[in-house]
């Protein structure tokens, strides 16, 4: 039953294939010589299988989670250095057609506050979002074919992109809407979207039909197999997801892991990011109704493991999460993190009043992106607003390669320093300024490649002088 290749959902998400892989690793996960076999390949850096990862998963040997761990933060290391991407959603509409019962956009909530941003109040949000220093955004809407139809979606991408204020621009807008048509993706596509996102939320198909008893997300195949449409569409960097606290975390892992191999065995190109929501508190939703919650220990172990088994793939993490969770969580393999953020729709303008309900969650990191970017600089990671890839047409495997190839530090890490320069010449606090600045300093004697070197620090003098968009 179970076939990587298939085109059906339950056929490369097999449950069949699922079940016997959490046998396999309760079977094998005291198995030191299993175990270490696993590691040694692991170290090898290119990554490992679903029933593989299923076994270091089960594992709870100390000294065996610590080689994990150390291997975590050294294939993040190799492959994505000490750059941290930063993004912020932006929140169109909360009009929704689905039953999710943990999502608190369901239709049957009736208190929740409806809002559909216009095209006016897009300007206004994006012009908000800019001078906080953004430069890549996250657009997210609930399903609900008469109030967001596609032109509605891609009237507002064309809106975003279009924005010219002081020194501001958003160069690249990822999509998070529901599972859609091949039709609708190449629109997306045209649209010069960057990555498209959809959460799976749970790969367990019965447990999926019950947490989406209404609306079109109901249908677990359509939504499983959005991705290969997303990708017959032309998109080729798609965003993977599971919403933790739903369903058992180690039955999720493996079908990520399934879902990543599938989309590499067909469309020759894994995901190019995997996200790790876990369920928070919000209007009409209680998280503990949900009785798969994870805790901060076993989140960190799935995040250095997702890490070691797909070391390409970047990761996401958002304001879902607090400081000190989203510290351990960098360390072992998130590459790309939101900051500033705000989940209601309308809440860049409008402060957050106490009767304001339309938000999607309760955020747990509340700092603003300049306490954000003063942090990771105090950790030693370098804040990136880098878009250059796929402003290049380096998508799918083309960024897939630059990666593997590890040309990284002669490009992206040039790159991040010429955006983190911007982002201190418009939008830093005088303290983040000077420190940024050291940084830069410091950072530019990193790049191998002497002429890259050299370029770079000459556009970084430039944008003293009020030049921008500088990109390799
Ligand atoms: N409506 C789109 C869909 O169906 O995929 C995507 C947009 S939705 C705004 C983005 C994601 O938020 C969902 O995929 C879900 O994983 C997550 N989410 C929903 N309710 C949540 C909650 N209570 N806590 C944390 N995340 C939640």
């Amino acid at each position: 039953m179970y076939d990587v290749k298939s085109m059906k959902a339950e056929e490369f998400i097999s449950d069949e294939e699922i079940q016997a892989t959490l046998k396999y690793a309760d079977e094998n996960k005291d198995n030191m010589e299993v175990v270490d076999k696993i590691i040694a390949k692991a170290k090898l850096g290119k990554g490992l299988t679903h029933r593989e990862a299923s076994v270091l998963l089960a594992c709870d040997n100390e000294a065996k989670l610590q080689e994990i761990y150390d291997l975590a933060r050294q294939i993040k290391e190799d492959y994505y250095g000490n750059r941290i991407v930063l993004f912020a959603p932006l929140y169109l509409s909360n009009y929704c057609v689905n039953g999710c019962l943990y999502c608190p956009y369901h239709a049957k909530n009736k208190h929740i506050s409806r809002k559909k941003l216009t095209q006016d109040e897009i300007r206004k949000e994006v012009i908000a979002l800019q001078d906080m220093g953004h430069k890549r955004l996250a657009i997210e809407l609930g399903e609900d074919p008469v109030n967001n139809p596609i032109e509605y979606v891609l009237e507002s991408i064309n809106t975003i992109y279009n924005i010219k204020h002081k020194n501001g621009a958003i160069r690249r807008v990822n999509v998070n809407i529901a599972a859609t048509t091949v039709e609708n993706y190449r629109k997306l596509h045209e649209a010069g979207i960057g990555t498209y996102i959809l959460f799976q939320e749970t790969y367990n198909k019965e447990g999926y039909e019950k947490l989406h008893p209404t609306g079109p997300k109901h249908d677990y195949a359509y939504h499983t197999e959005a991705m290969d449409r997303a990708q017959a569409g032309g998109i080729d960097d798609v965003g993977l997801g599971v919403l933790f606290g739903l369903q058992m975390y180690r039955y999720e892992f493996a079908g990520l892991l399934m879902h990543a191999e599938h989309l590499e065995a067909v469309h020759g190109v894994g995901p190019h990011t995997i996200s790790v929501p876990r369920v928070k508190k919000a209007d009409d939703i209680d998280p503990d109704a949900f009785d798969n919650g994870i805790s901060d220990e076993m989140f960190e172990k799935i995040i250095a493991l997702i890490r070691v088994a797909v070391p390409y793939t970047g990761m996401i993490i958002s304001t879902r999460e607090g400081k000190a969770v989203r510290e351990k969580a960098l360390e072992f393999g998130i590459s790309q993190i939101s900051g500033g953020s705000r989940t209601s729709v309308g809440g860049y303008v409008e402060e957050e009043s106490e009767d304001d309900n339309s938000a999607q969650f309760d955020v747990s990191d509340r700092r603003t992106l300049d306490q954000v970017i003063s942090w990771l600089i105090d950790l030693g990671y370098v804040p990136s607003f880098c878009t250059a890839c796929y402003r290049e047409g380096r998508t799918g495997d083309r960024f897939m390669s630059l990666c593997k190839s590890k040309q990284i530090l002669n490009c992206c890490h040039p790159n991040a320093l010429m955006t983190l320069k911007e982002y201190l010449e418009d939008y830093a606090s005088e303290e983040t300024k000077v420190k940024g600045m050291a940084m830069i300093n410091e950072e530019l004697q990193k790049i191998p490649n002497e002429k890259v070197r050299r370029i770079a620090a000459e556009h970084i003098a430039d944008i003293s002088g009020g030049k921008r968009d500088f990109r390799f």
